[in-house]
């Protein structure tokens, strides 16, 4: 079959306007000369510009970057109202992109955050929680996680009696699929011992009794239709908006994306936008097969509407399972379950027609692909779609496209399809990598393999599953070594230039807003970082720790440390 091929180039950064010398700034005719509103200067400042990698200063106006260049070349931009900023000993990067997340918070506003290292940390923040929440109504703990905990086991029923003996209480694990569940919510679900497993879910049992351990359909059909659950207001979504953009501009990233938005959380982030409590600039991925994105359709609106605070991007759909849940459908078994190659959510037939209506309605579209089978299947619907194409790359996207091999490599290169893995999944996740075992971790979360055939690869957490934090996502890109050490697929490490450059102008790539952001040039949005090190200089296994002093979103500084 003969297909489409674009050109993509490893390098995107460099196809912009060169520097503007400072002097032709000046006004013509005796005008008064052009003033910068902002100057930093004698930083480190990695451009990610193809033309002028590193410079010592830049220089804003209103929301974009005037000039960049030394302290010499932008000292005549400085007057009276000039804020000036000293980078000495600093490092100043594009603001960082996130391309896959789900950023709207509504859930985090109404519990407590359980992303602690001990189960004695958990317990306080719990019994702080019990103390804001309504009487009667279900404790909230979020983004637990079991795995990495001092004691060295997960939480249990027991441990949520001791702080919260007289209301039903629940630490959710940040995966989403299982959760811990205290005595007193066991009753108000009428769980007992004798009370069977239901179809699809499973209540932890031990010694004859419950341990509090929910999983799956127990979880998501009994637990969460048992008793009284904080009510998700469109305040209270406001309030998650804004809470998730404090937090991640104080990672240091300056836009994201909601992969799978609905006119909930839409509403909400134009709340928090009116509000001036939107931080973050935001792509927003509208969910397939929903009323709402047909309703979008019919209002005539397509990938690009919007603005440089929140626009449209690409349509999302999901073919198959998840990867740090091991669902993903592969075309070989998980290690030690002979019998289990995944599960695929759509057929090829409904894969070809969600294309076809994406390309007929302007939309872009991002397909959820993580094995290699559902990776195959969009490819398939995107080599059907670009035949007899004539129009500019679309950019389809392969939402984690988590296991690769160079067949696949090859064709998401020809299609010029951007794929969006894991970037904090190596560091972070390490002890689920087991049941994929290290051969298939070679072909996972391939940034090496990507770069290597010139494929724009893109910068995603899929947080609230992955960390968002963009210093741990180089950390992890660069050493691939989990929490214990284990270092997960070392043959695709990538460079610290690389990560950041995948972080940055490959992030706004992803969104086809490259023109406006993702590097440091003139005429682009003045979205900058300042860190306190420069992560090249530093051990590559404490990138994350590198304090982010300053973010800097449009201008104005959205973050302070
Ligand atoms: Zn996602």
């Amino acid at each position: 079959m003969k297909r489409r091929k674009f050109i993509t180039g490893s390098s995107l950064a460099g196809a912009g306007v060169a520097l503007s010398p400072a002097s032709s700034l000046l006004a013509a005719n005796g005008a008064e000369p052009i003033q910068a509103d902002l100057l930093i200067k004698s930083a480190r400042v990695y451009t990610m510009d193809g033309t002028r990698p590193l410079a010592e200063a830049v220089a804003v106006m209103g929301d974009r970057i005037l000039a960049v260049g030394s302290n010499e070349d932008l000292k005549s931009l400085v007057g009276p109202g000039t804020r000036e900023i000293d980078g000495t000993g600093t490092t100043v990067t594009p603001g960082f992109i996130d391309a896959h997340s789900h950023p709207d918070g509504s859930n985090e506003v109404t519990g407590a955050n359980v992303n602690l290292r001990s189960i004695a940390e958990i317990k306080a923040a719990m019994h702080a929680q019990a103390a804001v929440t309504p009487a009667g109504q279900w404790v909230i703990g979020n983004k637990y996680d079991d795995t990495k905990l001092s004691e060295g086991r997960p939480a249990n029923r027991r441990d949520l009696d001791e702080v919260v003996p007289d209301q039903p209480a629940i630490l959710r694990h940040r995966g989403g699929h299982t959760a811990v569940v205290n005595s007193r919510g066991m009753k108000v679900a009428g769980i007992t011992v004798n009370t069977p497993d239901p179809e699809g879910g499973s209540f932890g049992r031990e010694n004859g009794e419950l341990t509090g351990f929910v999983a799956e359909k127990a979880l998501l059909d009994v637990i969460y239709n048992a008793g009284e659950w904080p009510e998700i207001t469109r305040a209270v979504r406001q309030q998650g908006v804004a809470l998730m953009s404090r937090a991640m501009v104080a990672a240091g990233l300056t836009s994201t994306t909601d992969s799978w938005g609905n006119v909930e959380s839409l509403v909400a982030y134009q709340d928090a936008r009116a509000a001036g409590e939107l931080l973050t600039r935001l792509s927003f991925m509208p969910g397939g097969e929903t009323e709402f994105f047909s309703n979008l359709k019919s209002a005539g609106i397509r990938s690009g509407f919007g603005d440089e605070w929140i626009r449209f991007g690409a349509v999302k759909y999901a073919a198959d399972g998840s990867a740090s849940e091991r669902t993903m459908r592969m075309s070989t078994p998980f290690n030690g379950r002979p019998d289990d190659y995944g599960i695929l959510t759509m057929n090829q037939a409904e894969i070809d027609a969600a294309v076809d209506d994406a390309v007929a309605n302007g939309w872009r579209i991002g397909i959820h692909t993580n094995g290699d089978v559902a990776i195959d299947m969009a490819l398939n619907a995107y080599e059907r779609a670009l035949q007899g194409w004539t129009g500019s790359n679309p950019r389809f996207r392969l939402e984690h496209c988590s296991l690769v091999n160079p067949e696949l490599l090859q064709r998401i290169k020809d299609t010029g399809s951007v794929p969006t893995p894991f970037y904090t999944y190596a560091h972070y996740h390490g002890n689920k990598w087991v049941d994929y075992g290290p051969e298939k971790m070679q072909w996972m979360f391939a940034h090496r393999s990507f770069l290597d055939y010139g494929i724009p690869v893109a910068p995603a957490s899929d947080y609230t599953p992955g960390p968002f934090e963009p210093l741990m996502a180089i950390q992890s890109m660069v050493t691939r070594m989990d929490f214990k050490g284990r270092v997960w697929g070392p043959n695709q490490r990538i460079s610290v230039a690389e990560a950041m450059k995948i972080c940055t102008i490959n992030g706004a790539y992803a969104s086809m807003e490259e023109s406006i952001k993702g590097s440091i040039m003139p005429g682009k949005l003045a979205d900058l970082v300042i860190l306190a090190a420069d992560p090249h200089d530093a051990i590559a296994d404490e990138i994350k720790n590198i304090p982010v002093l300053q973010t800097i979103v449009g201008g104005e500084t959205v973050f302070e440390a």
